[in-house]
């Protein structure tokens, strides 16, 4: 596997997703000597950019980059060239399309409007954090949460709503009455232009990688020889061998369909489509996103429960996250080099662009720092 001699000394990167090909070109712009291992025969991990005819969409799901790090901004800026784009989501929901996150000016032109507002008139100070349905319940009131939230999550995650922790809630559901329509608040928004594998290429360009080796605990020998430094971000459940037992996740399925001669098949870039009748939970059209003009789209339709790591499962009792921490102990007692984790497999974690990178700014420093 390796391609340094062992008496030169590099850092050994595990996978070349976004979080190990940002330490890497971190770690080699400051000088450091530095090899990543890749499973996969390509590189990019979560980001995949294909095209139809020239249209181009995400097979593997949708990315939008936002942040308010500035210093995350600078760094992806600088590398490659991102287009101005400010993402809105609608959804399906009372027979008709509404924004999301749902505004109250919209709620208020419904027919079950007195219902609705009497709901919302009776909620709790705070809503009560036991799981994410009392959490949804005490913010929405039961209609919204049945038509907005209920069926969207039981798809999403596969999962009785009652038997999820509301931790996360508050960072993915609001209600509205200020006319803001776009999703996400932070200043910087944006697409990579062409695509996100070219920003995966910008930051492996200098790199070697080698690719189509999926490594195990069985390999660590060979990982750490000639390393002073290994980072790890792959998943720890799989790379044990999952002998301590298997890390649930919930993954997504994408069917894009190619319609020539459309415009646009969307109101915009995500629908949501809440309701239980229905398989998929989204339909995308990239078109939105990267800003690409004339006949010919593609729709992506986003079905849960496919067989792949994509969000780790945050259950009431924090069984999983549990399990996570006692595999993050396994690496910690491995012999060898100092080893570090990132990324959203190697920390159990949903984990947005921004966060990754900013966690491989992180690591990258703390081994020039420490190393
Ligand atoms: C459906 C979906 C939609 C998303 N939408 C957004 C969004 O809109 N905005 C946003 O900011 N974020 C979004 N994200 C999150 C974003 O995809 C991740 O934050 C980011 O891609 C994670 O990068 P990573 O390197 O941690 O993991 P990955 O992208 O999973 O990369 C890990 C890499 O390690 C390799 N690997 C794994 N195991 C091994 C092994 N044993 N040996 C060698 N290599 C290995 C893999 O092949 C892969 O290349 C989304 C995620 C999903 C799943």
């Amino acid at each position: 596997m390796t391609h340094y001699h062992p008496a030169m000394g590099c850092v050994r990167v595990i996978g070349a997703g976004l979080a190990g090909a940002t330490v890497a070109h971190l770690l080699h712009v400051a000088g450091r000597a530095v090899e990543v291992v890749e499973g996969d025969p390509t590189w990019g991990g979560q980001l995949r950019t294909a095209s139809a005819a020239g249209i181009l969409y995400e097979p593997a799901g949708a990315h939008i980059f936002h942040t308010a790090d500035a210093e995350v901004w600078r760094l992806v800026t600088g590398l490659v060239r991102f287009l101005p784009y400010r993402h809105t989501v609608r959804t399906e929901a009372f027979d008709r399309e509404l924004s999301w996150p749902p505004q109250l000016s919209e709620l208020r032109t419904l027919p079950r409007w007195p219902q609705i507002a009497r709901e919302l008139a009776a909620r709790p100070a705070r809503p009560d954090a036991a799981n994410f349905e009392s959490w949804c319940v005490g913010l929405l009131g039961e209609t919204l949460y049945r038509e907005l939230i209920e069926g969207y999550t039981r798809k999403q995650w596969g999962e009785d709503p009652r038997n999820l922790a509301a931790g996360w809630a508050p960072k993915r559901i609001e209600l509205r009455d200020d006319g803001y329509t776009d999703l996400f608040r932070d200043p910087h928004q944006g697409w990579p232009e062409g695509g996100y594998p070219r920003l995966v290429d910008a930051l492996l360009r200098d790199v070697p990688v080698v690719m189509g080796r999926r490594v195990t605990v069985d390999d660590w020998d060979e990982v750490c020889a000639g390393a002073d430094a290994v980072v790890v971000t792959c998943a720890l459940d799989e790379f044990f061998a999952e002998h301590l037992g298997r890390l649930p996740w919930r993954g997504v399925r994408l069917v894009n369909h190619y319609l020539p001669g459309v415009e646009h098949a969307l109101t915009c870039g995500v629908v949501n489509t809440p309701s239980p009748l229905r398989a998929h939970t989204r339909a995308i059209e990239t078109k939105w996103m990267s800003g690409q003009t004339g006949p010919g789209t593609v729709v992506s339709y986003e079905y849960p429960g496919a067989p792949a790591r994509h969000y780790p499962i945050d259950d009431v009792q924090g069984a999983n996250r549990a399990l996570a921490r006692r595999y993050l102990e396994e690496l910690a007692g491995l012999p060898g080099p100092p080893r570090y984790v990132a990324g959203r497999l190697a920390t159990y974690t949903y984990i947005d662009m921004d966060q990754v990178v900013r966690q491989a700014l992180n690591t990258a420093r703390r081994i020039l720092g420490e190393v």
